[in-house]
């Protein structure tokens, strides 16, 4: 993103109010920044940082972001963009099991149609942590040499059972106090694959009373047999998440790390790692310090990339990005573009206290996004045939409709009446209930654009299903003709000429699951389902959608917003997804 201020001006939060009192205590000034991410002696005697403060977003390569990945992308970004900082771009890559690159650059390109970008000040702030694998294995050894860590070779059920709970203190391990020596030889010996997954671990060498479970010696480095999608077969031995996080914050020299709520009893621990390396002279001051902030919690929807890629997994949905998905991906192809996403993110704003958003919230936005937008265009999507019979056979003409009703700069559509229409099938009823204004035997109602026609009656097949209706129509009532005036209908119908419309093929969306909270408490989420999250109908178009772009979003009038869908639209195959329906039928 560009340096411009946002359109809506930021609203006020407590991340805004710590920065801003950082900025005013000078906590950070004066920090050096050698340019790219290293230790103290790296960074020792280098330029002043540019950047007035440096935040990051950090993700596992382990999935597609989600909508909740999209709060802390706006967040990260949008308070460097707004501090005069620099947002780093970092992948959490310490776990080797899960990660790959297509989620690498899955994740990237989400990021970039945010709308943000990790180029800053002259350099580019993209970032992996396994590219510190050396650095993080040589600061354990200096922990070891410390004081501050050892090799433990209880087994995992013994370390459990000697990690006490939250009202009992724990056991230390008989291995706390042998000698550095002895643990740094384990240590190599683990780092050179003498060792089976599981034998020992690297603790760090805290409290095992502390009330805070976390402190109680945590594991730092364990063995995994795994090839890493970056370094490959060239460590056996990987860092905690616990550990490698604030380590990988002080290379890069951020300010803020900012994460969500879970981690802040993870918080003392972030603070111990980092003095105790500081102390060392491995890293440099001022260290980084955590806050945490509430995750997004979405009605209606998952956000856990973990079950996410279970219901792509087993095929409960087409992928990654079917349109249902709460991924950005999903959310892109189903229509929803990324102002509409930045202008959630800014509406929810960040509190300290967990919370649920309705999901309508996220509609709303999107609404008022696309509304200004989108042009507009007529579509049938349960068609029965109208026939004029007071129009000529072989004969139409033209009627015009404005592009976006408030934008008269974006031009006219063009298209047909003629004798034989297609109309909603609900916009007749043979027996109206009361209230009705649209096609009933005898009702005059307004065909939008077109001609007030007066309803003559219908023919039915066996089943009573109606198959087509009759009308006629007011010569001298054609829309924008100065006769046209002097009608006055409570009913204003949806049309197309049946020569002139264009097949489609529409997806209609609903929510995924039927539970506003599918996966709380540890309930199954697959046992909410909604089985009519997806219906896909054959309909007619406008034929000024002839010839429209895969990603192209209109209004279709009475209907909602619809996107030409990015993977499977084609010039001779009109595929829309229904993005959003105009008015929320969601009970709240
Ligand atoms: P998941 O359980 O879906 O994998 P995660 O938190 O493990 O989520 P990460 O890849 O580690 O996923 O997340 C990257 C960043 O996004 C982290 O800083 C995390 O705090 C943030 N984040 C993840 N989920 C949410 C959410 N629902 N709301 C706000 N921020 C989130
Ligand atoms: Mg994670």
């Amino acid at each position: 993103m560009s340096a411009a201020p946002p359109p809506d001006a930021p609203a006020g939060n407590f991340l805004r109010s710590i920065i801003e009192n950082d900025l005013a205590r000078g906590t950070y000034a004066g920090r050096a920044w050698r340019g790219r991410p290293g230790s103290a002696a790296d960074h020792a005697g280098a330029p002043v940082d540019a950047a007035r403060i440096r935040t990051r977003f950090p993700p596992e390569p382990n999935g597609y972001l989600h909508v909740g990945h999209a709060k802390s992308v706006c967040l990260n970004f949008g308070l460097a963009r707004d501090f005069g900082g620099v947002c780093h771009m970092r992948f959490d890559d310490t776990n080797p099991e899960k990660e790959e690159q297509e989620y690498v650059d899955g994740i990237l390109d989400a990021v970039r149609w945010l709308g943000f970008s990790w180029d800053a000040l002259g350099s580019t702030h993209l970032y992996f942590a396994s590219d510190y694998f050396d650095f993080m294995y040589a600061a354990a050894e200096h922990l070891i040499g410390a004081g501050h860590a050892y090799v433990d070779e209880q087994s995992a059920e013994e370390m459990r059972a000697n990690r006490g709970t939250l009202t009992e203190a724990g056991r230390d391990s008989p291995y706390r106090d042998r000698p550095a020596a002895e643990s740094l030889e384990r240590f190599r010996e683990m780092r050179d694959g003498r060792h089976a997954e599981g034998s020992m671990v690297l603790r760090a060498r805290i409290d095992m009373a502390s009330p805070n479970i976390n402190l109680r010696d945590p594991a730092i480095y364990r063995i995994r047999r795994a090839a890493h999608h970056r370094t490959g077969d060239k460590w056996c031995v990987y860092p905690m998440y616990a550990y490698a996080h604030p380590i990988e914050d002080a290379l890069e020299r951020i300010t803020h790390s900012i994460c969500t709520l879970e981690f802040e009893d993870q918080r003392p621990f972030y603070d111990w790692v980092l003095e105790r390396l500081a102390d060392g002279g491995l890293l440099a001051r001022p260290l980084p310090h955590q806050h945490e902030f509430a995750r997004l919690n979405l009605t209606y929807v998952i956000t856990s990339k973990r079950r996410l890629k279970q219901l792509v997994d087993e095929g409960i949905v087409s992928g990654w990005d079917d349109p249902r998905m709460p991924t950005l991906v999903g959310l892109r192809r189903r229509g929803y573009t990324p102002d509409a996403i930045r202008l959630f993110c800014d509406r929810i704003g960040v509190a300290k206290a967990d919370s649920w958003i309705d999901y309508a919230t996220l509609e709303i936005a999107l609404r008022d996004d696309l509304d200004p937008k989108v042009p507009r265009a007529m579509a049938v999507l349960d068609p029965v045939r109208l026939i004029i019979s007071n129009y000529p056979e072989n004969a139409s003409e033209q009627c015009t409709a404005p592009r976006h009703p408030h934008r008269p700069e974006l031009g006219e559509r063009r298209f047909r009446f003629a004798r034989e229409l297609w109309i909603e099938r609900d916009d007749f009823s043979a027996q109206p209930p009361k209230g009705y204004h649209r096609l009933f035997p005898g009702n005059l109602v307004r065909l939008r654009y077109g001609y007030v026609v007066r309803c003559t009656g219908c023919d039915t097949d066996a089943n009573g299903r109606v198959t087509a209706v009759f009308a006629e129509y007011m010569p001298d009532s054609k829309s924008g003709t100065p006769g046209s005036a002097g009608y006055k209908t409570k009913g204003v119908i949806t049309w197309l000429a049946a020569a002139d419309a264009l097949a489609a093929e529409v997806r209609l969306y609903d929510r995924l699951f039927t539970d506003p909270q599918p996966d709380a408490g540890g309930r199954d989420f697959k046992a909410s389902l909604n089985p009519a999250s997806l219906r896909t109908i054959a309909a007619w178009i406008e034929p000024t959608l002839d010839g429209c772009a895969p990603d192209e979003k209109f209004q279709f009038e009475r209907h909602g917003y619809f996107v030409a869908d990015r993977r499977d639209h084609r010039p001779d195959r009109a595929v829309f997804n229904r993005i959003v329906a105009l008015k929320d039928s969601y009970p709240r």
